[in-house]
């Protein structure tokens, strides 16, 4: 069967507009198209494949876990799974995990955790706060506690007692701080609001306010998590500890899985029956997210998103003074963000298009912020290439004369 870009119009519903290329084939970093051309990927799938691509230790641990089992349900548990909530049990503050399917799911079953933990103290205990910009998925209840009105609009009416601050302003999350507060849920990186961190200060100030008015803490580290900060989690790189944390993206390196992170004590909310998934724990998942999660957590992969990062910054800042196109460069560990120059305001997709043609993916984040998120175990030479592609497509793009 022949397929091509046209036959996702043909056959696709159209929430998506993919690039014009589809690739057939990957090689840690490197990805081949149906018409056998060559990318460097510095998209890294949106921060999901940790270990590049066909990884033999995910190849491996994945047709192992194919010969045994597939499939039990949540009737009966599983080695895989058990195994995993072990590792990151012992490796985090965690001392109980859910799992589930991705990182919206796992927000998903954070709100309700907190919401019931909110109703086990009191009756008008059921506010969560949020930040504008802030991302958490795209269900209902994520998109409304998300911080993007463009994501909700249409879909209402949407769930109520969800109010938004500013990111990084604590005197205005103090100002919306009361008893009625069940949760405060944060980013400790925001991703797809533009690679903006944390300050140090605003971190945590919203453990103390949190504290204060027994509202848990949530970390949405389902961008941030699984080694992409330099740090297994980001909380660990800021020293500030959650009650709730929740990841997916990079914790399977491609394949589906999300979790849940808290304490034993705050698990007790979610009692028997109160939540479940019907594929969440599955042994396939929890077999490959075991073998990258030992890969990922080492101080050699360490080590390289420090030195790649810097690698990258000090590249993306070149690529910026040569031609104009960007501004500076942000973001913590291996979620690089290079903000548009105020020429090239908005136009942060037409980099990430002339990069494709120059055999280089970056992504965005927002329409001004050009965002790289690439494998942790990317190598310099793949790094290098990939920023030499990108400095040629800029140039081109900058030389070309602009459409009026
Ligand atoms: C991607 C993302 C999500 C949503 O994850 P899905 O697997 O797409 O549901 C939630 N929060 C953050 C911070 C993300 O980056």
């Amino acid at each position: 069967m022949n397929v091509s870009r046209q036959t996702f119009n043909e056959v696709m519903v159209p929430n998506y507009q993919p690039a014009e290329i589809i690739p057939v084939r990957g090689e840690a970093s490197r990805l081949w198209d149906q018409q056998g051309r060559e990318y460097i990927d510095l998209a890294g799938g949106i921060a999901v494949t940790v270990l590049g691509h066909a990884n033999p230790i995910m190849v491996n641990a994945l047709t192992e876990q194919a010969g045994k089992l597939w499939h039990l349900s949540n009737v009966m548990t599983n080695e895989p799974a058990l195994k995993l909530a072990k590792a990151i049990t012992e490796a985090t503050f965690a001392e109980r995990v859910f799992f589930c399917n991705s990182g919206a799911e796992a927000n998903e079953a954070a709100f309700k955790l907190a919401r019931k933990y909110g109703n086990s103290i009191g009756p008008h205990k059921n506010k969560i706060i949020s930040f504008f910009n802030a991302f958490h998925g795209r269900t209902l209840f994520t998109v409304s506690v998300g911080g993007q009105a463009k994501y909700t609009q249409g879909f209402e009416p949407i769930p109520a007692g969800i109010d938004h601050v500013p990111f990084n302003d604590l005197a205005a999350l103090e100002a919306a701080m009361n008893d009625e507060v069940c949760a405060i849920v944060l980013e400790p990186i925001q991703g797809e609001g533009g690679l903006l961190p944390a300050t140090q200060a605003f971190i945590e100030g919203a453990r103390a306010l949190a504290t204060r008015h027994k509202a848990l803490l949530i970390f949405d580290e389902v961008q941030s998590g699984n080694g992409r900060s330099g740090q297994l989690y980001a909380y660990q790189h800021y020293g500030v500890v959650p009650d709730v944390l929740t990841t997916a993206k990079g914790l399977g390196g491609g394949i589906p899985i999300g979790a849940m992170l808290t304490t034993a004590k705050i698990a007790e909310t979610l009692a028997f029956g109160t939540h479940g998934s019907t594929y969440g724990g599955n042994p396939l998942a929890c077999a490959v997210a075991h073998a990258v999660f030992e890969a990922i957590n080492t101080p050699a992969i360490r080590a390289n998103v420090t030195a790649r990062a810097t690698q990258l910054h000090e590249g993306l800042l070149a690529i910026g003074s040569r031609h104009g196109v960007f501004e500076g460069v942000r973001g913590l560990g291996l979620l690089v963000g290079a903000p548009m120059s105020a020429t090239w305001k908005g136009k942060a997709k037409e980099i990430v298009n002339a990069g494709l043609k120059h055999g280089v993916w970056t992504l965005v984040a927002g329409p001004d912020v050009l965002r790289m998120a690439p494998a942790l175990n990317i190598s310099e030479a793949e790094v290098a290439e990939g920023l030499s592609r990108l400095d040629a497509a800029c140039a081109e793009l900058v030389a070309m004369p602009k459409a009026a």
